[in-house]
């Protein structure tokens, strides 16, 4: 199977009645171009700069990063990549960069809260990533936003990294795409204010559907209520795609979610242009996507929004599934 999946690498993503679908890829090492590249990938919808952080026992430099990314842009060849600014804090944590002990991490200091505090930390990466933008189309993600006001000091710290560079005469993209995630359930109910700010935004299902359930992503007692087809999660990600179509700007989706084959129906029927998944789905994904149908799947979405319970919308993901066997 895997390899008659592979011929379908090069195939345009699109599906029977001719909606195109960007298939980006996770990725959270360099060392995955090669597979996101073989796997046909249209680009990188996020690229975790985290890992670049972790693991070593300083923070790394402006120049340091900048090779990193300057490597993936290259490599790419015109692809574009989406480089999300750091994300750590929550479960993933810096030996070298000593935070204090919160009793709910996940709720505390962690992603763009750091960077907007952590200016020193913020502003060398937004100069690596803008040097690295002048190697081809790089565009900038804020991980875990919640208010404008975030949206807008992080804007206001871009513009000023432009400037320092600008003052010693290093090229970048001055006019690179800024984008963010919807992650937490208040930026998703005002995500059209949002999406006003930016060029792009994507949802990050991981933590969304955590946050709006109640339910710590990491914790195995309660696994069994981590459920992206609850209705609750299913209106949310209505309102938030077509807040962004209101605005006028392009909405992704970037969380486990969008590799999921049951949910590509739900994807197609809310009108999803781009999903970026991780390098092992991606064809499975594909495969389902060639032979889906978006209006068929458009009038399966208008009857799981009006679904009570998770077990009805799996129920009718199921049947329509089968009837397409
Ligand atoms: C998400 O939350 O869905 C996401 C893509 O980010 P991460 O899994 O890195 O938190
Ligand atoms: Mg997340």
């Amino acid at each position: 199977f895997k390899e008659s999946l592979q011929e379908i690498a090069d195939v345009v993503p699109m599906t029977l009645d001719h909606k195109l679908v960007n298939l980006h890829a996770n990725m959270n090492s360099v060392m995955e171009i090669d597979q996101v590249l073989r796997n046909g990938a249209s680009g990188v919808g996020l690229f975790r700069t985290e890992y670049l952080y972790m693991d070593r026992d300083s923070l790394p430099s402006e120049d340091e990063q900048f090779e990193v990314y300057r490597h993936a842009v290259k490599q790419l060849q015109g692809k574009p990549i989406i480089i999300r600014t750091l994300d750590i804090g929550g479960d993933k944590k810096l030996d070298y960069l000593p935070l204090a002990k919160e009793d709910n991490p996940f709720l505390g200091y962690r992603a763009i809260r750091i960077s907007l505090d952590r200016k020193d930390l913020f502003m060398t990466q937004l100069k690596a990533i803008l040097r690295a933008s002048s190697y081809g189309s790089v565009k900038i993600m804020y991980p875990m936003v919640t208010s404008l006001s975030e949206v807008r000091q992080a804007k206001a710290m871009l513009e000023e990294a432009k400037q320092e560079l600008s003052a010693k005469g290093i090229p970048y993209n001055a006019s690179i795409e800024v984008g963010l995630t919807i992650e937490v359930p208040a930026a998703a109910l005002i995500a059209d204010v949002l999406a006003s700010e930016v060029n792009f935004i994507s949802i990050g299902t991981n933590d969304l559907v955590q946050y709006v359930l109640a339910v710590d992503r990491m914790n195995e007692s309660i696994a069994h209520l981590y459920d992206p087809y609850h209705p609750a999660v299913i209106r949310l990600l209505k309102h938030v795609i077509d807040s962004a179509k209101s605005v006028g700007i392009p909405v992704g989706v970037c969380g486990e979610m969008a590799g999921d084959i049951r949910a590509l129906p739900i994807w197609l029927g809310l009108g999803i242009e781009e999903l970026s998944i991780s390098v092992q789905t991606l064809l499975q994904v594909k495969h389902r996507l060639l032979t889906s149908d978006a209006a068929k799947c458009k009038e399966l979405v208008d009857q799981i929004l009006t679904c009570k319970t998770s077990e009805q919308i799996t129920e009718l993901l199921a049947l329509n599934e089968q009837a397409d066997e």
